[in-house]
This record gives C-alpha cells, structure tokens and sequence, in this order.
C-alpha cells in the first residue's frame, strides 16, 4: 500500500493563462529594482534618481543571476535601484497602486523588460552597466576613500571566508579575519560620515550593504566591533 493518496480520478489542470502583454502584477518589480546602465546616465544625471535610492553590489558580492535564477558573485561593480527596507522590492514599486512611481523616467531594463518575451532584456544583462565613478564627480574626495574601502574590505575575501566556515576550514582564523573586515568597514563609513559629511542616505550606494549585514544574510552575527562572530540561530 502506498503511503501516501494518490488522486485516482481525473486530475484538475492547472490552467495556464496565456500572457502577451503586462498585466501589472507587480512581480518583476518585487524581485528586486533594475541594475543601471550606460542608458540610464541621462536620468540619473537629471536627477530624476538621486543617490539615496542606489545601492551598489560590491565586486565579489553575491546577487541573483536573473538569467540562470542563481545566486553568484557578481564579476564587476553593479549599481542598482534599491529596495524598501530590508527587502529586495524595487523602492519605487507601488503595490497599492501597482505602478511604478518613476515610471515616464524608468530604467533601461524596465523599458525592456517583458516577462512573457525576456530576450530584449536578456541581450542587455551585463553590457554597458556603470560603476559608482561613472557618476560621481571626479574631484569628490570620497572617490578615494570608496578606493581604500575597496582594498582594504574586499567582497570576494568575505565570499572565500565564509566559504571556508561552510567547509569547516580554518575556522578561528576566518572568523578573526571575518570581524576585522567588519571593523574596518564601520570604520571607514564613519569616517566619511564625520569628515567628509556624507549623508547618510547615500552610504548604501558609496559603499554599498554594510558587512556585517551581509553576514547576517548568510547566518553570521557580529556583536560588537571587537567581538567575535558567531553564528545567527
Ligand atoms: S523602476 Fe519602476 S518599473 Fe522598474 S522595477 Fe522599479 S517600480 Fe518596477
């Protein structure tokens, strides 16, 4: 006997609704805001997107491949539309209203994108994409200080790091490792906070997410600055 029902009679079909054109159902836009490109410089420059709605996705970072569906390292900074509070949900997507709040000046991607016919966009992914120097000024100061952020709080380190943890290697040295990186990249944003009196709405697009939020993501909390990291329950 099996263990478990089988329906025997006729079984109901999922019927699959035909879609040619966009019926606003919202779930591009909840699985997370465009990443930006050549094409989008006009409107970002027009201000029609201010910094405080960017974040940038660290080379090295982990993010979804909307090709393939999977979470990878990204190879090159991205910049990309943010998401509301903690989540991924386009900051402009209005889900009362189920619309876009920038929609007369929306990204190259939005413009593409079509859920029933994808190669438009697909043909687009990972061509022409900007990086946060394409669209600050050149004589900023803080174009230096994202430089020694990037030396000094390396993604890809993270990534090998909490590799390592997942494989059991090296487990008290990676987790050493894993709270300096975190320090520094307090450190460094504060500094630019304080001196250099970047606001504060415009970090997660200087710097990108904090590291200690990424190892939160993937199970890994940090205490304090000077405290070791353990593992979220
Ligand atoms: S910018 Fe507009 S169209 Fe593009 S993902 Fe956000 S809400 Fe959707």
């Amino acid at each position: 006997m099996a263990k478990h029902k089988r329906t025997m009679g006729k079984e109901k079909k999922q019927r699959r609704i035909p879609v040619d054109s966009c019926i606003r159902c919202g779930t591009c836009c909840m699985k997370g805001g465009p990443i930006l490109h050549e094409e989008d410089k006009e409107i970002l420059l027009a201000r029609h997107i201010g910094y405080e709605y960017l974040v940038t996705i660290r080379k090295g970072e982990l993010a979804l491949n909307p090709v393939n569906d999977r979470l990878e390292p990204v190879q090159q900074e991205l910049i990309k539309i943010a998401g509301k509070e903690d989540g991924w949900s386009c900051f402009f997507y209005d889900e009362k209203e189920a619309s876009c709040g920038i929609y007369e000046n929306r990204p190259l991607e939005c413009r593409l994108l079509k859920c029933w016919a994808p190669s438009e966009l697909i043909a687009v992914i990972g061509k022409n994409t900007i990086v946060r120097a394409d669209i600050i000024n050149k004589s900023d100061p803080i174009i230096s200080i994202i430089e020694t952020h990037e030396q000094e709080c390396p993604c890809g380190e993270v990534e090998n790091l909490i590799l390592n943890l997942s494989q059991g290697r090296n487990k008290s040295k990676s987790l050493a490792r894993l709270s300096e990186l975190v320090s520094k990249d307090i450190a460094v944003r504060s500094y630019a906070i304080s001196e250099l009196e970047l606001k504060k709405e415009f970090e997660p697009f200087i710097f990108g997410r904090p590291l200690h939020r990424i190892l939160s993501d993937r199970g890994l909390s940090v205490r304090t600055a000077n405290d070791p990291i353990g593992k979220t329950s």
